[in-house]
């Protein structure tokens, strides 16, 4: 494959682009140039290549490609950069780009046909409420369970449901479709909005005043990204913010617990005080930080289209990251595609140590 594109949105981050002074600072933190191993790999690398798409310097071929989809859109090479470098905002442009001339790789093709066939990347049938045996209704507080929860880690969505019902709450699942966050990751943005319009409008009609997520994805879409496109006319609050405004009254938990940022809930949403907020006040529980947390912290490997594209790349950072949680009992962390992530790590690593979400911590302590 040899064509040079149009890289009309990488435009846009030209002047950013010239900015970087390749000194490689970005190299110390980068989870995907860990198992690279090569400047293709890491994020001054993934600079240089958009630059030599945009100047038609390079063709799009495979291994462009390829460097640029193995970006997890962690962030972390952004807190390290001394330059201040929007590598995930030029990665993404990239990604546009590319899918614009034609480029999108297989397994992320299937994600978009599924997502505008079913309303979920994973080609489910059933809505998330079906999935999770509940009736959409009016109410004050509405949930969002993302396709992820619904369809894939059910325990996670069942145990948020079971924690509202037990707090007394007056609240309903959503009539939901995909957020579309990971449309907006792999460079498909039209799709993306579509699926803003498509929530924002269901969860108007249901009247909620605000809605609860449990996935950092989806947090992360509703309130950073949606704002830039459409009206959000409800409060958005991560689960973790809202058992952190309660006051809980806990079961006791004797065990050595630490927690691992999800990169969309940290970097990417700012959110690192409450889940820590609320292990502190279950009783007995010994917490301790990882190495690398809040704002340093290691990205797990599953997001930006990585786990699907290249799993044993993502399964790897996963493994790293599970590594540096060993001396705990449980790992817990405040997304079920972390929580996925981090157990396929913690499987290749053969450890013993417990994963979970916070809520399936939480809930059987209420
Ligand atoms: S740290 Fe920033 S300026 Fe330095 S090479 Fe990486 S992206 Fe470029
Ligand atoms: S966003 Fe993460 S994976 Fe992508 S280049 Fe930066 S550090 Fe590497």
């Amino acid at each position: 494959m040899t064509d040079y594109i149009d890289a009309k949105n990488l435009k846009l981050s030209k002047k950013d682009m010239m900015t970087c002074t390749m000194c490689g600072f970005c190299k110390s933190v980068c989870p995907t140039f860990e198992g690279v191993g090569k400047d293709t790999g890491v994020a001054r690398g993934r600079v240089i290549l958009s630059y030599g798409l945009l100047m038609k310097d390079i063709p799009a071929d495979d291994s462009v490609i390829e460097a640029l989809y193995q970006c997890t859109t962690c962030m972390d090479c952004e807190r390290r950069c001394p330059s201040k470098i929007k590598v995930v905002d030029i990665v993404e442009r990239a990604r546009k780009d590319l899918v614009d001339a034609g480029h999108i790789l297989p397994k992320h093709r299937k994600i978009v046909d599924n997502i505008r066939t079913y309303g979920n990347p994973y080609g489910e049938e059933l809505s998330v409420s079906e999935a999770l045996g509940e009736e959409p209704k009016r109410a004050k507080i509405g949930y969002f369970a993302g396709c992820t929860s619904a369809h894939r880690n059910p325990k996670i969505a069942q145990a948020t449901l079971s924690i509202l019902k037990k707090l007394g709450e007056d609240y309903t699942v959503l009539n939901e479709t995909c957020c579309g966050s990971v449309l907006s990751r792999i460079g498909l943005e039209k799709d993306a909005m579509h699926q803003m319009q498509l929530n924002i409008d269901a969860i108007v009609e249901q009247g909620v005043e605000e809605v609860l997520f449990s996935c950092a994805g989806c947090y992360r879409m509703f309130k950073e990204e949606y704002p830039l496109h459409v009206d959000v006319p409800f409060k958005v609050r991560h689960i973790s913010e809202y058992l952190a405004d309660k006051d809980l009254d806990l079961g006791k938990l004797d065990k050595k617990i630490t927690y691992h940022d999800p990169c969309h809930l940290g970097r990417h949403a700012h959110v690192y005080n409450a889940p820590r907020e609320v292990l502190a006040s279950i009783p007995g529980v010994e917490f301790k930080e990882m190495s690398h947390t809040t704002e340093e912290a290691r990205c797990c490997g599953g997001g930006g289209g990585v786990r699907s594209a290249y799993p044993e790349l993502s399964e790897d950072i996963a493994g790293r990251r599970v590594d540096q949680a060993e001396f705990a009992e449980i790992l817990v962390t405040c997304c079920p595609f972390c929580v996925t992530n981090l157990r396929a790590g913690s499987e290749k690593n053969k450890s013993d140590i417990k994963i979970c979400d916070l809520v399936e911590l939480v809930e059987p302590l209420l």
